[in-house]
Formats: C-alpha cells, structure tokens, sequence
C-alpha cells in the first residue's frame, strides 16, 4: 500500500491553498504530499472575493481591487464607503488553480493524481482513503470533502446563500471600476434577504449577481427576473450582451463542524471555514492553512485549539443567522443598519471574528435593536436548554 506523510483530498480553493501554503514552508520540504482531485477543472468561471489589510499568498492572483465599496440599504440610504486599511480584492479561481498546480509541479516532494475518492477513515495510526480498488495510507489526511453531508444538529440554524451571476458587457460606459457593490438591497425582496452584488472589470463589463439568503434556493426564474429587472431600472436605455453565467449554493449555518476525527483534519467549507453570517471562505481559508502548516512544521501534527473569542462570534453567529431566517425585513434591516451606521472597517473586523467587545458593543447599538435583543434571548434559551 503506497504512504504518504500527508494526503489532501480535494483540490479545489482549500486543498490546494493548503498545499500552497506547505510548499511555502522550507520545513515541510521533507514531506510527500500526495494531493487528489475527482475533477480536471479545465472550465472554471467561479471567482473568489474577499477583503484584506495586507498582500496574501495569492496576491499575485488577484484580478481586480476595490478600495471603496457602494452600500444601497433598504430605506434608500446609499453610501459609497471608504474601506481602506482594507483593500476588496477579486480572484478569478481558474487563475488560482493554474497557479497553485504550477506549484505543486515544481515541488518533488507533492504528487498530484485524479481520482474519485470513495471514502475516507483512520485508524490510530494511519489515515486511508478508498480511490476505485486502491487503498492509500497518509500519517494525516485534509479532507474538504463531504462523503456524506453532515446530520442537521438540534438548535442550529440552516440557512443557504444562493445566487446567479452574469458577467455583462455594455454597449456604453455605466460602470464605475473603481468602486464595486457589496450589497444593493433595492434588488426584489422575493424570498429572504435578497441583495444585489457588483463587480466592475472596467466601464463596461462587470460581474453582476442577485444573492438571497433563505432556508433553500428558489426556482431559476427568481434570479433571471431579479437580475434583469435590477439592470433595466438602474441603467435604462443602455443594451447588455451576457458573456458568462454562474451560480451556486453556500451554505449559511452555526454547525459545529467537528476539527477532526482521529487523523483526518476537515478543511475548507466541510471544515467549519465558512462565515456563516456572509458566506465568506477565502480567508477563513488562508488563515485556517497559515495555521495547520506552522502547527504542523512546528509540532508535527495537525491539531489545533480554537481560536480565542470564538464561543462568541458562534454566539453572534447564531443570532444574525435567527434574524436572518426569521422574515426577509429584518435580514435586510440588519445588514442595513449595520453598513449605514459603521465604519466600513469595523463591520469587516467584526465579520472576521477579529473586533473588540467595545466595537461589538456599537455594532449592536447601531441595529434594529428590537429584533436583536429578542433574537440573542431566543439564543441564549435555546443554549442554556441545550
Ligand atoms: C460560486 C461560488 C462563489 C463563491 N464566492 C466566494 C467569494 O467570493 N468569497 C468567499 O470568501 N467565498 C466564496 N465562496 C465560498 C467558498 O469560498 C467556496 O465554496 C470555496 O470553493 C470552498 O472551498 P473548498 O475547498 O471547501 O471547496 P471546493 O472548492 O468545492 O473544493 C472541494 C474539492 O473537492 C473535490 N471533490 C469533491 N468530492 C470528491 C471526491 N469524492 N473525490 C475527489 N475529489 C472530490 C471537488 O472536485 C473540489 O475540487 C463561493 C462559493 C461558490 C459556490
């Protein structure tokens, strides 16, 4: 049976930025790292955006950066918001792939195979994955694969952000690439919190996408009817080729999402890496990979504490997700009073689980307080019952 120190299974934006991150570090050099992926992904139009104080690991990736942001609330109030320290910044994921399978090409100790990988267990000394009739054994698997989804636990929330985009190309200038939309909540209200995201690549072309948050995602035609009637009411007049179309499903919940089990360490969305609130990953990602290649270069093996305030950011976590679920209104009202009343910065610290209690304190002073008082009462019963 062939042996690995470490096998990644998955390749998609948390096997490889782990594997990006290993090959960072002259101390794991040593080690063979087999990293598997059922697909070639050759087509990929998925980007990932995320905000960020400093240059990453990938910043030679990023495509586009934005330091000022549009936020259109639901009372009308549009702000065009001053972000910096933090840069917006925008990775087009077939240029993240290119990139990180460059470097595990370059790098003796990484082999990469296409497989399905049918299952996936340890023992207290090794970790296996099932591959067709092959059976590879690693000291240590990182897995961002679901074998089977997670069983729903009593008490949390569930949630999916969903969404269509169009890439559009106008046939005059309409865009402003210097500022992208972060959320325009004039868009439909139909099905939960309904909110349009823009991304302009220049004056003319720009990522354009209708998200909601609800309890599961509605029928095509919401996201078609809410996308063409965003673009004839806010840019009358003016004729949009579609050039590419995507969508997808993140899922919105306060699981426990277990670290591990035995030697298989869970990474990525099926690793807790999500944001339950906003569904942001990708640097939930890096710092989560960061984390595991200096445990690992430094102590040998992959497990980690939590980290510290995170009992309560779960805890906000829980109650945004209440509000959220509870009627479209509030959900909008929430992420409206929050970007209306804020500092952009400071929602960002708090949506990175990184703010201060004093800044805690003003966000939530700066909310519907009604509706977050019953909502973090119904959380806490709902806790202390459980
Ligand atoms: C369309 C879309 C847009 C998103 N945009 C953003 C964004 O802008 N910003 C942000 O922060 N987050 C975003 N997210 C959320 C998150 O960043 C992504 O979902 C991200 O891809 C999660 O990384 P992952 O590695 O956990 O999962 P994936 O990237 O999906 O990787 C899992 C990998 O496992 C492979 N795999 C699955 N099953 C098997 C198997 N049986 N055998 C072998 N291989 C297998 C898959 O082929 C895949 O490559 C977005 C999500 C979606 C769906």
């Amino acid at each position: 049976m062939k042996h690995y120190h470490y096998i990644i299974a998955g390749a998609g934006c948390a096997g490889l930025s782990l594997a990006v991150h290993m090959a960072d570090c002259a101390r794991l050099h040593g080690k063979k790292v087999l990293v598997i992926d059922k697909d070639a992904k050759a087509e990929e139009h998925r980007t990932w955006c995320f905000w960020e104080t400093a240059p990453g690991l990938f910043e030679k990736n990023v495509h586009r950066r934005w330091e000022k942001v549009w936020f259109h609330g639901v009372n009308g109030a549009s702000s065009l918001l001053d972000i910096r320290p933090y840069t917006y910044k925008m990775i087009r994921a077939a240029d993240f792939y290119r990139h990180a399978r460059s470097v595990i090409r370059r790098r003796s100790n990484f082999t990469f195979r296409q497989l399905n990988i049918e299952n996936i267990w340890s023992d207290k000394d090794r970790a296996f994955v099932q591959t067709g009739n092959e059976t590879i054994a690693a000291d240590y698997i990182f897995s961002s694969i679901s074998i089977s989804p997670p069983e729903k636990q009593k008490g949390r929330h569930y949630l999916v952000q969903h969404f269509r985009s169009w890439k559009v190309q106008a046939d005059e200038d309409v865009f402003d690439p210097d500022a992208a939309t972060l959320m325009d909540f004039r868009a439909m209200q139909h099905q939960g919190a309904a909110f349009i995201y823009t991304l302009p690549l220049s004056a003319r072309e720009a990522i354009v996408e209708y998200t909601m948050c609800s309890e599961s995602p509605g029928p095509q035609e919401t996201y078609e009817k809410g996308l063409k009637e965003h673009m004839t009411k806010h840019f009358p007049g003016t004729a949009f080729n579609i050039m590419e179309e995507t969508g997808g499903i993140i899922p919105m919940t306060n699981h426990r999402f277990p670290s591990h089990e035995g030697r298989i360490v869970f990474i990525g969305a099926a690793g807790g890496q999500t944001k339950p609130t906003t569904g942001y990953t990708f640097r939930f990602i890096q710092q989560h990979s960061r984390r595991l290649t200096d445990q690992l270069a430094g102590s040998g093996h992959p497990y980690l504490g939590r980290r510290a305030g995170w009992r309560r950011f779960h805890f906000y976590d829980g109650i945004l997700l209440r509000m959220l679920s509870e009627r479209s209104p509030q959900g909008a009202a929430l992420f409206s009073g929050m970007f209306t009343r804020n500092p952009a910065p400071r929602i960002f610290r708090f949506f990175d689980n990184v703010s201060s209690i004093r800044e805690e304190i003003l966000l939530t002073l700066s909310l519907r307080r009604l509706g977050f008082i019953r909502a973090a009462w119904k959380e806490l019963w709902q806790r202390i019952r459980g």
